[in-house]
């Protein structure tokens, strides 16, 4: 159906960056075709990221809690047993189910479907050989590239898929390792770690770097680091991989990262974890001349467009924060530009999660940003431990944390630490981008018995004092 017809926008993956673009670019009126060389829509996010993750996470947290939680609330199993296959399928049919339901929304959107690789011949016609086998040229007034990002593996480390696995391999294990090296101690690995963790791995987690997600206000880290420690989980911080050997069972090679002894590791499987890297393979980039920086990122202005006319660049392919949500966001405003209205996305209040349990949540400035930048700051604190909702359920691990501007009172920054904590910091975002102050969330009513009331009294304690603390 695409043919020779030109589209107004030609959209070049169809992860949470494209297929968003493409479904948004159909509403405004615009003729629309995506093309996505995986066979199913969805991208990393949906296919190998961040639902088979959460689906993983939610099936191990509740084996964990049956065995180890359930008899505090009473309620007693004479025996809890893992069924990996019935876990692994439960998580495939959360996947597919997903990534058909975006195909449903392609057909409900007349958005044209195009399967296969995509790679440029002019700065407004992609050639695509496609899955069934064949070739078609696909032309567009304006062409989005959304082809996200890929797996980054180490010098000397060759990712194998079954002992040495990247993140797709980890969501696909067939059986429980009995030990689990991580490498990188990102949200991706400590996620990672923790589903095979639960399921009773023992999981060591090497890092080069001197602390664990390095992006994270470090009093919220330090916590968080103790919870997970307490899960068990072993942390090797300041360290690097040498070398890793697969001959008999697999060793890992490591040293600290500024220099010294080196010490052996053993693991059945060792998870590459070490961050993502742009995917612009194949894709003619240079051939029509689009700019990119030392890491790969195509360059874009703030209209997501790149130096080449009529062709744009969204998601985990340009610099900030590799997320689905922050990939959707560029994809409304990008097509929103396009069609020309006016589109708008501020990379300073996007959200991260941890989804870990606790998980943890942020949005906005940490305590070290805002001291780095000069900012006055207060700091309002509360811990889950005085809160009723969390006490009651017999789940209190974590705090909030508020950072507000000294002056104004206007919230800089969020960070909050608890079981639903990635549900619970969207107050925090709103009331972010709403510029609001942290007396604004303090007296809001919240309803009791919630978690999100130890949102209000963290604000109240910002500027005043939290009542039940
Ligand atoms: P992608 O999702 O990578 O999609 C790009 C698509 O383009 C791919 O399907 C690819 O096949 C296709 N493509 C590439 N080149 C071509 C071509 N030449 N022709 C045709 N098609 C092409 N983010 C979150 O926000 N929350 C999470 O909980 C989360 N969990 C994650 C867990 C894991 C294990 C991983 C790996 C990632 C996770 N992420 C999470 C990150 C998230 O998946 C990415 O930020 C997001 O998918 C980026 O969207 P995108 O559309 O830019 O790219």
């Amino acid at each position: 159906a695409s043919g020779s017809e030109e589209n107004d926008v030609v959209v070049i993956g169809g992860g949470p960056g494209g297929y968003v673009a493409a479904i948004k670019a159909a509403q405004l009126g615009l003729k629309t075709t995506c093309i996505e060389k995986r066979g199913t829509l969805g991208g990393t996010c949906l296919n190998v990221g961040c639902i088979p993750s959460k689906a993983l996470l939610h099936s191990s947290h509740m084996y964990h809690e049956a065995k180890h939680s359930f008899a505090n609330h009473g309620v007693k199993l004479s025996s809890v047993e893992v069924d990996l296959p019935a876990m692994m399928a439960q998580k495939d049919k959360a996947v597919s189910n997903l990534t058909r339901g975006i195909e449903g929304l392609f057909k409900k959107n007349k958005v044209n479907y195009v399967k296969g690789y995509g790679k440029f011949i002019s700065p407004s016609e992609v050639s695509v050989d496609t899955l069934e086998g064949g070739n078609t040229v696909v032309k567009g007034k304006n062409i989005i590239v959304a082809t996200g990002s890929d797996v980054k593996s180490l010098p000397g480390i060759t990712i194998d898929e079954k002992r040495i696995v990247s993140s797709t391999g980890a969501l696909a294990l067939s059986e429980i390792p009995k030990k689990l090296i991580v490498i990188g101690a990102g949200y991706i690995g400590l996620e990672m770690g923790s589903v095979w963790g639960r399921l009773g791995s023992e999981v060591t987690v090497v890092e080069f770097a001197p602390d664990i997600v390095p992006t994270m206000d470090a009093e919220i880290r330090k916590q968080f680091q103790r919870s997970l420690e307490k899960q068990k989980m072993k942390f090797m911080l300041k360290t690097k991989v040498v070398s890793v050997d697969t001959e008999n069972g697999v060793k890992l090679t490591v040293e600290p990262s500024a220099g010294g002894d080196q010490t052996t590791l053993e693991a059945d499987v060792v998870l590459v974890s070490a961050g993502r890297t742009p995917f612009t393979s194949g894709l003619g980039l240079d051939k029509i001349g689009v700019e990119t920086d030392k890491a790969g990122r195509i360059l874009v202005n703030d209209r997501f467009a790149t130096n080449v006319a009529g062709v744009y660049a969204i998601g985990d392919v340009i610099p900030g924060p590799m997320l689905a949500h922050k990939a959707e966001e560029d994809g409304v405003a990008c097509v929103e530009f396009i069609a020309g209205k006016h589109g708008h996305v501020d990379y300073d209040k996007v959200p991260g999660v941890v989804y870990t349990h606790p998980e943890v949540a942020s949005v906005g400035k940490t305590e070290e940003q805002a001291k780095a930048l000069g900012l006055g700051y207060r700091v309002g604190k509360f811990p889950f431990m005085a809160n009723s909702r969390a006490k009651a359920i017999d789940n209190a691990e974590g705090i909030v944390k508020i950072l507000a501007d000294k002056e104004t009172d206007k919230i800089l920054g969020v960070h909050i630490m608890a079981p639903n904590a990635g549900e619970l910091i969207h107050e925090a975002v709103l009331a972010i981008n709403y510029e609001a102050s942290s007396e604004d969330i303090a007296r809001v009513c919240h309803a009791h018995p919630t978690m999100s009331e130890a949102l209000k009294e963290a604000a109240m304690a910002t500027y005043d004092k939290p009542i039940h603390i």
